[in-house]
């Protein structure tokens, strides 16, 4: 029996190293139970949006960072982006999440203020609206959250500082100071606010990934969706050799994440059905309960291409979803359909 209260760094870390295979097993299970017994086994679908792929950001991992000038950059009419909620509302998916590249100013700001009040109207104030945005300021923040959002999802990437100022340009548009003030804004405004990290990053410890998980209960984080990192050869980390992790990592950095917090949201993310056509459903038998299918127009998702081999590319709306409920289904996946599946920690 693994008991929450004595998982200290320590224990973090050896099970974060545990190679044997019964013992890894265990542990999946048990957070699995841990997730049934608090939250249920219902999993809830988050149709999900890349509004664009502009950016003005330069992280080191990630493939639309601002200086790829191979990138076609792209961004969605508010008629596409009503079009794709519209879907997502008729399919019963309880609610939205819109992504995109960080852009700050007011006209933008404004832009995505009347995006949310229209879906808000479409809907019948239905569709739960999730941003993922990046840092702006926390009277942004709090426009939109008036408008109607009630989610954000702001990845710290990573709890150490030394490690995030080595996956991030040394400048002051990437500090880490900043990206947790962020976090701490959006709780503030009352959003139910989701963080995360990237697993098997390069410099990255089992240390360091135990005080993730630390990082997020003490910060009182209501949802997380964290993933492997995966490389794009566009970008300047992929020229650091790392060992490639595989699932097993993140499975258990899912299942340590669902035994330390029984309540929280736990997204499933697309990252693991990349390097496991299966990871998703797996992560949802360690502890996850969110999936976000992607609802964007086929034309653009070749686009939003943060790694490579993203799957999916090919796919639209429908096709993902009906993909997706086939998974589930062949495992026995029951979905929460129409429901916001608001995280029981907020
Ligand atoms: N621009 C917003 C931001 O950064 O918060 C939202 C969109 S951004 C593409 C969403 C997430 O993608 C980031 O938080 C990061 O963790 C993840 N990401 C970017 N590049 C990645 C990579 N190479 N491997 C895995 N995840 C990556
Ligand atoms: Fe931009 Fe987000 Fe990618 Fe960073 S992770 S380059 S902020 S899209």
């Amino acid at each position: 029996m693994i008991d929450r209260e004595k998982l200290s760094t320590e224990e973090l870390i050896r099970f974060l190293d545990e190679k044997d295979s019964i013992k890894i097993e265990e542990l999946l299970t048990t957070a699995y139970n841990i997730k049934v017994k608090n939250i249920g086994s219902k999993v809830y679908l988050r149709g999900l949006i890349e509004l664009s792929n502009i950016c003005s950001k330069n992280c080191l991992y990630c493939g639309l960072r601002h200086a790829n000038s191979n990138v076609v950059r792209y961004e969605l009419s508010q008629e596409q982006v009503l079009d794709a909620a519209m879907f997502a509302w008729k399919a019963n998916y309880g609610s939205l999440v819109l992504q995109a590249g960080e852009r700050r100013g007011s006209s933008y700001t404004k832009q995505i203020t009347r995006l949310v009040r229209k879906i808000k109207a479409l809907s019948n104030g239905e569709l739960g609206i999730t941003l993922s945005l990046g840092e702006q300021s926390k009277e942004v923040f709090q426009e939109w959250f008036d408008a109607g959002a009630h989610r954000y999802l702001l990845r710290i990437e990573s709890s150490n500082p030394d490690l995030y100022s080595k996956i991030h340009p040394q400048d002051a548009h990437h500090s880490w100071e900043r990206r947790v003030k962020a976090l701490l804004d959006l709780k503030e405004v009352g959003y139910q606010t989701g963080t995360g990290v990237m697993i098997g990053l390069p410099y990255q410890s089992s240390l360091d990934l135990a005080k993730d998980l630390l990082f997020m209960k003490e910060i009182g984080i209501h949802m997380v969706g964290m993933g492997p990192y995966l490389t794009h050869s566009e970008t300047p980390l992929s020229k650091i050799v790392h060992k490639n992790q595989g699932l097993e990592l993140t499975l258990k950095m899912v299942a340590l994440l669902r035994i330390l917090m029984p309540k929280i949201n736990i997204a499933a993310t697309t990252a693991m059905q990349v390097i496991d056509p299966e990871g998703r459903e797996k992560a949802v038998l360690s502890g996850a309960n969110v999936i976000m299918p992607n609802m964007t127009i086929s034309q653009v998702r070749k686009d939003y291409q943060i790694y490579e081999n993203k799957p999916g590319i090919e796919d639209d709306a429908a096709i993902s979803k009906s993909k997706l409920e086939e998974n589930l289904k062949n495992r026995g996946i029951e979905i929460g359909w129409s429901e916001w599946g608001d995280s029981k920690a907020f």
